[in-house]
């Protein structure tokens, strides 16, 4: 990841561009704002998607960049908030939907039945940057949580990679191909709309109170069983895998308790849900690995 591409920007002509006022305002607002209640919870706004940059160890220097720029907005939303939703602010999830996201940064949001593009070899889209018209265009033939993590990917374009679709359309294809390999600009982006979409603090807090708040949650053969899952499955995996993550990300029950999952509630795949959990150190499939 290149770090030079979030700080070597065009001079910020929008509200959600970065500058040094707002990035002046926002440690300010991180370390003075007083707490204020939040929809479902009593937590503080700020501790909710995090009042403190992760520790260096945590993350490396370009990802805690592109948090950075995320939590900027997130509180550039939130502090527009009374204006925004005048009969009651929304959960987070809907808050950071990324069409709110889009439409809080002045662009447009469509969903397409399809998006079938004839460059370049053509093929069938999931979505597209149309930086010429400040245009994210959506295609309906992916589940909602596709298109709430394509459309986050795109909002990361915008914020971070100023020259990404300048000349041509920038497309994104069905995140099923592993992600891993592909190119660092791409990764920025899917780690913006990981950041956006499941807000450090906020992601901790929801589960806190699905899990209890002992971290790391380790796979044992009690844990395995409260989530009712196969212990002997989960333990069979190997180093690296994000099954035993996917499990809890999917889970609507654990310890006699019922809930509405943390992939539903946040609006994401089990397997975007499940990276979020395993980088936040969250879950522990392999504690003495
Ligand atoms: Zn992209």
């Amino acid at each position: 990841m290149r770090a030079q591409n979030i700080h070597a920007r065009e001079a910020p002509t929008r509200s959600c561009r970065p500058s040094s006022t707002s990035r002046l305002q926002l440690v300010v607002q991180t370390l003075y704002l007083a707490p204020i209640r939040f929809g479902y919870t009593t937590a503080s706004v700020p501790a909710l998607f995090g009042s403190k940059a992760p520790p260096a160890s945590e993350v490396d220097m370009d990802k805690r960049a592109i948090e950075y720029e995320a939590r900027r907005l997130q509180f550039e939303i939130w502090n527009s908030r009374e204006l925004r939703y005048p009969l009651g602010v929304p959960g987070i999830p809907t808050l950071f939907d990324p069409r709110n996201v889009a439409d809080h940064c002045g662009l447009y949001y469509e969903e397409r039945e399809r998006l079938d593009t004839d460059f370049h070899g053509g093929g069938e889209a999931a979505g597209l940057w149309r930086k010429d018209r400040s245009t994210i265009l959506i295609s309906r033939n992916f589940p909602y949580e596709v298109r709430r993590f394509t459309a986050g990917h795109e909002i990361g374009h915008f914020i971070l990679h100023p020259h990404v679709g300048e000349r041509t359309l920038h497309r994104e294809f069905g995140f099923n191909a592993p992600r891993e390999n592909r190119p660092a600009l791409e990764r920025e982006a899917d780690y913006f709309a990981s950041c956006l979409l499941m807000p450090r603090r906020a992601v901790i807090s929801e589960f806190d109170a699905r899990f209890g708040s002992k971290h790391p949650l380790a796979l044992t053969e009690t844990v395995a069983y409260h989530l009712k899952a196969d212990a002997a499955t989960l333990f069979s995996q190997p180093p690296g895998s994000l099954m035993f993550a996917e499990s809890v990300a999917r889970a609507e029950q654990f310890d006699r308790k019922r809930f509405s999952s943390l992939a539903k509630f946040f609006g994401v795949s089990p397997r975007a849900m499940a990276i979020r959990l395993d980088e936040l150190v969250l879950v522990a499939a392999y504690l003495y690995a």
